[in-house]
């Protein structure tokens, strides 16, 4: 079912080749994130100086933010190659000892998802972060013993969605970490502007910055309505990307003029409809609305958020004023700010 969704931001089949041609190769290509660019370019610069290897790295923030291609364009600017995994596609510590032993000296090691590396994976990954040593097991019962891989100075470059459910002794083990944020509409339209030239489709400036406003923040969903909307383009328009075109194109797909899809829609409409603006437990708005909670987590909360529609409290999430007027609710006044008067009579998950 969520396949077929416009803003689900995490990856899919369509966008594996379009991404890899969109992917900046450099940090001056790279759009936004001044913070973070701004250190990573002195640390590199340092570490090459240097001649030694970049220090371990975690990078955190909602899907489609830009951390593969960060973590790609640390590694090319470091002269060094990358090789690209992921928490789940490592089942066990062997696993990691054959991608560990086969690094050569500098490579950046990308792991995607690293909160969802076993226990026991991860404790093959503590002496190789700290020592770049590999701890193995030889032998059985009272015979084993343990001995000391070598390997060589590499770079680990950690993602994740949630730095919350990293272990303390994981995340202790970051020399830097780096948390990205949403992208402005401007930050976005030079994205935009930058894929519309690589695609080769004619786009107006208007046009662009409709698909900007439109796409929450997220650099991976602002290309991918490009595509629609240049499919759009090509059937009703003459293939020329103008504001009245990219409007039209969001709105046959549902987003609407804040970057709202239907599912966040839903999820408004359930705080204030079925739970009085709230406050309301993660899981029971999960469960209510039929969306999964890590989903509603980590792809619609990080938007609505920003846009000031919902507030996190202790005891759950709140519609704001802002989200009512924007579902065209009347506020009930006595609803007050959040955290209000209402008691629940259990205190839910936050
Ligand atoms: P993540 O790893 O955080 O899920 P990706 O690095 O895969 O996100 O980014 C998704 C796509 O968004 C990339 O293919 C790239 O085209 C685009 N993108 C992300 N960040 C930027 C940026 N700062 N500047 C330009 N394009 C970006």
């Amino acid at each position: 079912m969520q396949d077929d969704r416009l803003l689900m931001s995490s990856y899919r089949d369509e966008d594996r080749d379009t991404d890899v041609s969109l992917r900046p190769k450099t940090l001056r290509e790279y759009v936004g994130q001044d913070a973070v660019k701004q250190n990573l370019n002195i640390y590199i610069k340092a570490a090459l100086k240097r001649r030694d290897a970049l220090d371990h790295m975690l990078l955190y923030g909602p899907p489609g933010l830009g951390k593969t291609t960060l973590a790609c364009i640390v590694a090319s600017e470091m002269g060094q190659n990358i090789r690209i995994t992921s928490g789940p596609a490592i089942d066990r510590p062997g696993d990691l000892a054959a991608i560990l032993t086969n690094l050569s000296p500098g490579d950046v090691l990308f792991i995607d998802e690293i909160h969802r590396l076993s226990r026991a994976v991860e404790e093959v990954l503590y002496p190789a972060m700290e020592d770049f040593a590999l701890d193995i097991m030889i032998g059985k019962g009272p015979t084993a013993r343990s001995m000391r891989l070598d390997l060589p100075r590499f770079t680990l470059i950690g993602a994740t969605t949630r730095a919350g459910q990293l272990s303390a002794p994981l995340r202790d083990r970051f020399g830097m970490v780096f948390r990205l944020e949403l992208y402005s509409p401007d930050e976005l339209a030079q994205i935009l502007k930058r894929s519309s030239g690589i695609l080769g489709m004619p786009a107006e400036e208007e046009g662009i910055s409709e698909i900007a406003r439109r796409s929450r923040g997220t650099p991976r969903i602002a290309n991918r309505m490009l595509k629609r909307v240049r499919d759009y383009a090509q059937v009703r328009a003459d293939g020329l990307i103008t504001r009245q075109v990219a409007h039209e194109g969001l709105n046959l797909l549902e987003v609407d003029n804040l970057g709202l899809d239907k599912v966040d829609r839903t999820v408004l409409s359930a705080m204030i409809d079925k739970f009085s603006g709230g406050p309301v437990g993660l899981d029971t708005l999960a469960a209510s609305t039929g969306e999964d909670s890590l989903t509603i987590e980590d792809v619609y909360e990080p938007y609505l958020l920003q846009l000031g529609f919902i507030q996190r409290t202790p005891r759950g999430r709140m519609a704001t004023q802002a989200a009512y007027e924007h579902l065209n609710r009347p506020y009930p006044q006595q609803n007050g700010a959040a955290g209000s008067a209402q008691v629940g009579l259990f205190d839910e998950d936050q």
